[in-house]
């Protein structure tokens, strides 16, 4: 049987290759450094974490917990590894970054089912199966030939991510719903307005223009931008008025409070069809997330938002996984091609992991002509899987693991659990892990 050949030696390719190799199967790893290194790697071992340490929250119940719960479960070769680095970190899986990525590169040097070969892969192996896991500083030329596989206008090398907020914390007695001049696709008003008059909008340009930055991670971070996705604070920094002019248009909008147009308008539009939380739309930004959380806060509607995620803009390659992904992560239209990690269209260490995985154990049943079997639903690797490959392709951004991608509860349960928001988030943990359990216990 020919090898599985996966390009990317990162955290997605060496989880892919482990579960392709517990399969029985033999496979191929490809990694570029140290013959090729990128703007953000230091080393040359496998799976090195670029910046920060932790594997964010292991408090019990959480979203992030619930996802790494799951991975342990699957015998992931990284969370073991990250089990063995582990340094106190309070409630975050932390871990001590070199000891991780020498864990994880001895176990994948020395698994004899795994070939490790050193050096940049230019383009996706023309037959076989192979698995692309070249992460978000993949290298130009293999990029070229992505956008070639994908169409270029399916490929993206920026995130400019908006914040998100929770639906429940957004003050309905302020906000408004409408779409500009009444236009909405499907005769709706879409969009929740939050209107600023003019004293509210001068407030908050000086916040914007006051707040504190975050460094960028790699020099590409800063410059330069896209024109169409420039942070807040660098328009702002352009002229008082000129986010008034761009994001905060209220041009089409009448406050019916008022029956006039607001001085400006922040809109937040619809993240998932429960309606449970929503984006600020143009509001990508380079502010420190404690100061979004400030400055947004002076948003009117928004004084007491609970924020998901933050905004951010960063050098990311990923392609639009919901135009071109099935949930076993193989390409729609050539099915023996599997996208896993970040190129895929997920954020995160511990996400990348995942889709890792699951492409991993997606190849090898391909390999083996056996059944494709897509991960439960309810389960939150199954959320991810189904996120990248069917959330609304013309808004796509990658995203983190949240409760918002896990599906909600049933009626009779959130009834009866209105109240207690860590009762219901449980809930959807032990309901997760127990469709999990159903699903290993006929897979293994
Ligand atoms: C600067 C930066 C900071 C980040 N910080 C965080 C953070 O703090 N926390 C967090 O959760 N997430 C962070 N992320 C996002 C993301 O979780 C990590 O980038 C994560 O490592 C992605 O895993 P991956 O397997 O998709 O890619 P990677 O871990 O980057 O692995 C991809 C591998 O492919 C190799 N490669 C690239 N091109 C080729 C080629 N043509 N041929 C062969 N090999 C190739 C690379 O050398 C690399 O080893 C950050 C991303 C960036 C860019």
């Amino acid at each position: 049987m020919p090898r599985i050949r996966i390009l990317g030696g990162g955290l997605a390719g060496c989880e892919a290759a482990w579960q392709i190799a517990r399969a029985g199967l033999d496979c191929t790893l490809i990694e570029m450094r140290p013959v090729h290194s990128t703007a953000a790697h230091k080393t040359a071992q496998l799976a090195e974490l670029v910046c920060s340490n932790s594997l964010k929250s292991e408090s019990e119940n959480s979203a992030a917990w619930l996802l790494k719960e799951e991975l342990r479960r699957l015998d992931s070769l990284l969370l073991a590894c990250a089990q063995k680095a582990r340094v106190p970190g309070g409630h975050a899986l932390t871990v001590d970054r070199e000891l991780f990525a020498q864990e994880v590169t001895v176990a994948i040097e020395n698994n004899p089912r795994i070939e490790l070969r050193r050096g940049e892969a230019t383009s996706i192996p023309a037959d076989g199966i192979a698995i692309v896991a070249t992460g978000p500083l993949t290298s130009g030329a293999l990029a070229d030939e992505i956008a070639r596989v994908t169409g270029s206008d399916r490929l993206f090398f920026y995130d400019s991510i908006s914040p998100i907020v929770e639906a429940e914390s957004v003050d309905l007695s302020v906000v408004f719903r409408a779409s500009r001049y009444g236009k909405s696709l499907d005769g709706g008003d879409d969009y929740l307005n939050c209107p600023f008059d003019r004293e509210q909008y001068e407030r908050f340009v000086d916040a914007v223009l006051a707040a504190d930055a975050v460094p960028a991670h790699i020099p590409e971070d800063q410059t330069p931008f896209f024109e169409a996705c420039l942070p807040i604070e660098e328009l702002a920094r352009r002229g008082r008025e000129t986010l008034r002019f761009g994001p905060m248009k209220p041009v089409g909008l009448t406050d019916p409070r008022t029956g006039r147009r607001p001085y400006a308008v922040v809109q937040l539009r619809q993240e998932n069809q429960r309606a449970a939380s929503y984006n600020l739309v143009g509001f990508q930004n380079h502010m420190r997330f404690a100061e979004q959380a400030r400055v947004f806060r002076l948003i009117p509607g928004l004084e007491n938002a609970e924020f998901l995620r933050y905004g951010q803009i960063h050098r990311n390659t990923y392609i639009n996984g919901p135009a071109l992904l099935a949930p076993t992560l193989q390409l729609r239209a050539e099915p023996r091609i599997f996208f896993a990690g970040q190129i895929s269209g997920v954020e995160g260490y511990v996400e990348s992991i995942a889709t890792g995985l699951v492409a991993g154990r997606h190849a090898a049943e391909l390999a083996l002509g056996e059944t494709m079997r897509p991960f439960p639903r309810e389960t939150a690797i199954g959320s991810l899987c189904a996120y990248v490959s069917g959330a609304d392709p013309r808004h796509y951004q990658p995203a983190n693991i949240t409760f918002d991608l896990l599906p909600a509860l049933d009626e009779a349960t959130r009834a009866r659990l209105r109240h207690d928001k860590r009762a219901r988030h449980a809930e959807v943990c032990r309901r997760a892990l127990e469709k999990l359990d159903e699903y290993r216990s006929v897979y293994a």
